[in-house]
C-alpha cells in the first residue's frame, strides 16, 4: 500500500454510491429509516436522497397532507442520520398545488445531476409488486440498480413474475437475493421487517392513540405541534 493511499483509501476515482427512496411519506415512519438504514449499511451508500412526492401518479384516491408539512417531516427525519439527504425533484412546481410525477423521469433527473455515480432505487415489496403499471416501467427496469426492502406480507420470491423475461439476464445469479437483468442488477433487502405504515399511523392518531416510537421523535413532535391527522 503506498503512503497516499492510507490518506484517501478509495482513490481520486471512488465511484459515489448513491440512491433515490421515493415515496408520499404521509408521514415518515420508523419503517422507512430502518429500510434506509439497511440499505446504506448494505449497499455502503455515500448518499440517500429521500424524495417525497407531491402527487404519485397512483395514490389518487386519498387527499394527502399538503407537500410542506411531508416535506419537513422527511427534513427532521434526515436531520439525525448522516449520509441522508431530502430532495425536492418531486416537489410541485411553483405555483401549482400538485403535479404528477413518474419515476423514469426522476431516475433520468438524478443520472443527469449525478454522472459519475452509482445509482439505486430503494423500494419496498408492495411498490414493486406494482411496477408494471408504471409509465415506461421497462425502460425504468434498465435505468439503474434497485434495492427492494423485504416488507412483511409480500413475498420477496413474487417479486421475478412481475420481471418480463425478455429483460432478465442471460446469466442467473446464484446469489438468491440478486436477480441480474439485462441492464441492471435487482437487489434483495431481507434484513429489514418492519410492520409500519403510514395508513396505520394516519389511523392511530385519527383514534387519537399514541404514535411513539412509530415514527422519529421530531416528527412526533411535528405532527402533535401541527395538529396533523386529526
Ligand atoms: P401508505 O400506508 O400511505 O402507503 P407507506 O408506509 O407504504 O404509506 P410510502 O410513502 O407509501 O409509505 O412508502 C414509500 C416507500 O417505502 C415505498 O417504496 C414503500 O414500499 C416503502 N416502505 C414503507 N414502509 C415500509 C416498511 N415497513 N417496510 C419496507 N418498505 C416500506
Ligand atoms: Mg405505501
Amino acid at each position: 500500500m503506498s503512503p497516499h493511499s492510507i490518506h484517501r483509501p478509495h482513490g481520486p476515482a471512488h465511484r459515489r454510491s448513491i440512491a433515490l427512496f421515493g415515496g408520499t411519506f404521509d408521514p415518515i415512519h420508523s419503517g422507512h429509516i430502518a429500510v434506509a438504514q439497511a440499505a446504506q449499511k448494505r449497499f455502503h451508500l455515500d448518499a440517500i436522497y429521500f424524495v417525497p412526492s407531491s402527487r404519485p401518479p397512483h395514490k389518487t384516491k386519498r387527499a394527502l397532507t399538503p407537500f410542506l408539512h411531508r416535506y419537513a417531516m422527511v427534513a427532521l427525519a434526515c436531520a439525525d442520520h448522516t449520509g441522508f439527504h431530502i430532495s425536492t425533484a418531486e416537489a410541485p412546481p411553483e405555483g401549482a398545488a400538485t403535479h404528477v410525477f413518474y419515476s423514469v423521469d426522476t431516475v433520468r433527473r438524478f443520472h443527469r445531476e449525478h454522472p459519475d455515480d452509482h445509482l439505486f432505487f430503494i423500494l419496498g415489496a408492495d411498490q414493486f409488486l406494482e411496477i408494471p403499471t408504471w409509465k415506461n416501467y421497462e425502460a425504468l427496469l434498465d435505468s439503474c440498480d434497485f434495492i427492494i426492502a423485504s416488507r412483511p406480507g409480500f413475498r420477496l420470491d413474487a417479486l421475478r413474475l412481475v420481471i418480463p423475461p425478455e429483460r432478465l439476464g442471460r446469466t442467473p445469479s446464484s446469489d438468491p437475493n440478486k436477480i441480474v437483468l439485462r441492464k441492471s442488477v435487482i437487489h434483495l433487502l431481507t434484513t429489514v421487517a418492519s410492520h409500519i405504515s403510514s395508513t396505520e399511523i394516519r389511523h392511530r392518531l385519527e383514534r387519537k392513540q399514541t404514535i411513539h416510537g412509530l415514527v422519529p421523535a421530531r416528527v412526533e413532535e411535528y405532527i402533535l405541534e401541527q395538529a396533523l391527522y386529526r
